[in-house]
């Protein structure tokens, strides 16, 4: 796929995941600026603020204020959050981009899915499988970082001393996304998701939406551009 709105996709995901990936190395006051980095005296800093539990209140308000603006755009754009925002989007992005640098485009995958393993094959499913690992380690390193000091060498893949948790948490946070974005996919969306489950329910006739259009399509068969069906 090519055109405006893809290239709006993309922006959407180098915005999002630069965001995701920079935010907590960003320092503030000497501190991480994104980080609830001091859990035992239960203070969560963002920015120049500093949230305490009391504060969580804030929290819920918006949350409702932005699932409120979730149904907003769905019922007047349709499935804006889901083709631009969503992480399960913005990091299968990244994980199909990964497999075509290494697989090629959708026929040469089918070719070599069907193909006998020969060295080449092995290479390109190792070269695509070495890379999600990496990418999905770093991911989860980056995770745990929100919540614990990112620069703490505990926390650094493979490091030999440290706290465990810390590492271990990097791990198992490495499989949400390799799992849903680099296997699962859109199967996430058709058996996992809530929000997909309920939001046919906010279209109406005026929602914008990618659909079969039966006005231009039936009766069906050939017919020229702007012509009816033969
Ligand atoms: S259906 Fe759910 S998981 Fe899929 S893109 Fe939309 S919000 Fe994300």
């Amino acid at each position: 796929m090519s055109g405006r709105f893809n290239r709006l996709r993309v922006a959407a995901v180098v915005w999002l995941l630069g965001m995701f990936y920079l935010f907590p190395w960003l320092l503030w006051d000497g501190r991480q600026a994104w980080c609830c980095s001091d859990l035992p005296a239960r203070k969560f800093y963002v920015f120049g603020l500093v949230f305490w539990p009391q504060d969580f209140l804030f929290m819920a308000l918006l949350l409702i204020i932005a699932a409120m603006a979730l149904f907003f755009f769905t019922a007047l754009a349709g499935r804006l959050w889901c083709g631009y925002a969503c992480p399960q989007t913005v990091w299968t992005e990244v994980f199909l981009w990964m497999e075509r640098w290494t697989e090629g485009d959708r026929g040469k995958r089918m070719k070599l899915d069907a193909g006998p393993w020969t060295r080449e094959k092995v290479l390109r499913k190792g070269a695509k499988h070495a890379l999600w690992a990496v990418f999905a380690l770093w991911t989860g390193f980056t995770f745990v970082g929100f919540f614990t000091p990112i620069t703490d060498p505990g926390l650094a893949p493979g490091a030999v001393h440290g706290v465990a948790g810390k590492r271990s948490g990097c791990c198992s946070t490495r499989w949400p996304p390799q799992g849903n974005a680099g296997f699962l996919r859109e199967q996430v969306c058709k058996y996992m998701c809530p929000y997909a489950r309920f939001q046919s329910a906010m279209f109406d006739r005026n929602t914008l939406l990618i659909a079969y259009d039966p006005m231009r399509g039936e009766p069906r068969g050939p017919r020229k551009r702007g012509g009816q069906a033969a």
